[in-house]
């Protein structure tokens, strides 16, 4: 069996186009602003691409850039303006901040209602209450590529490998909330291997380079590969080991142009979300 490859690029660049086309049908132009303290260069590359992806689909973006040094005060202070000010739809902090902020602190800051990421509290409780909310980027998009694919998921078993609150959390609550049996695994999982092979789908989010082997895939399972570990040599690989698994998988994301195309798509969908909701 070689598993159907399932392309993040193509199924993002087509809810771009769509969050384009509602963009252009509002009274309004959505406001986004992106807000990265310091200068990591993955994050600015990051926001660089949010900004020209976000100004593409009609989207009023911008990005404060503050030194590294700024206080948590002064992050709190410029969060509040953002807050009160109405052409600003959805406020995004870049992640990770300086050690001296608390994250979780300036999270809770921003309003829940500009809250694109869905990391704010009441966003992480809502969704798991299985109400809607803005919901986190990536497993929204996990859930997009899965429906584009047209895997059935109701009734079937997943294994969800990571538990963080960006990724591997949402990510079984969205897939509870589509009838799912989710088992969710993690560094103390005891036999990942068999937790794997019981599972229809799999979601890895390990942040481990070829966690996933080959023969832990069910014969015709769906693989979703979340992680971007940078190896050694400068190239990128997922999780999962793609030239093992794409012969027992039914189908598949590759890593790049799998999941990772699909969070900026749905960031975007997020901020046009959050404008008519808020407005
Ligand atoms: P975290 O480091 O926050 O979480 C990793 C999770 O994986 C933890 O729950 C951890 O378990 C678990 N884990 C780590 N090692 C193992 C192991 N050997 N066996 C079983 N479980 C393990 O990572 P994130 O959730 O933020 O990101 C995960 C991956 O997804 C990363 O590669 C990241 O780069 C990528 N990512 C990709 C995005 C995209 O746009 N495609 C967006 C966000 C992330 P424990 O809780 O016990 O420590």
């Amino acid at each position: 069996m070689t598993a159907r490859i399932i392309d993040g690029k193509l199924v993002a660049q087509a809810l771009r186009a769509r969050v384009a086309e509602h963009v252009a049908t509002l009274p309004f132009r959505p406001g986004l602003v992106v807000v990265l303290v310091g200068d990591d260069p993955a994050s600015t590359v990051y926001v660089k691409s949010k900004d020209r992806a976000a100004a593409a689909a009609g989207i009023a973006a911008r990005t404060i850039r503050l030194p590294a040094e700024t206080t948590e005060e002064a992050l709190i202070t410029q969060i509040a303006r953002l807050n009160a000010d109405p052409a600003v739809d959805g406020i995004l902090v870049q992640l990770p901040l300086p050690s001296h902020i608390a994250s979780q602190t300036i999270v809770e800051t921003i309003d829940p209602q500009k809250d694109v990421d869905g990391f704010h509290p009441l966003n992480v409780g809502r969704l798991a209450m299985g109400q809607p909310a803005l919901v986190p980027c990536t497993p929204a998009g996990v859930m997009k590529l899965l429906a584009d694919a047209h895997i059935e998921l109701e009734g079937t078993r997943a294994l969800v490998l990571g538990r963080s609150t960006i990724v591997g959390r949402p990510m079984a609550s969205l897939l509870l909330g589509a009838n799912v049996t989710v088992t969710m695994a993690h560094s103390r999982t005891r036999d990942l291997a068999a937790e794997c092979r019981r599972a229809d789908v799999i979601v890895a989010a390990a942040g481990r380079p070829r966690l996933v082997r080959g023969d832990w895939i069910a014969p015709g399972a769906t693989v979703i590969d979340v992680g971007i570990n940078r190896l050694n040599d400068g190239s990128l690989a997922g999780d999962v080991a793609f030239d093992e698994a794409i012969g027992h998988a039914g189908a598949i994301t590759p890593v790049p142009g799998g999941v990772g195309p699909m969070t900026i798509a749905c960031l975007l969908e997020n901020t046009v979300t959050a404008a008519l909701h808020r407005r």
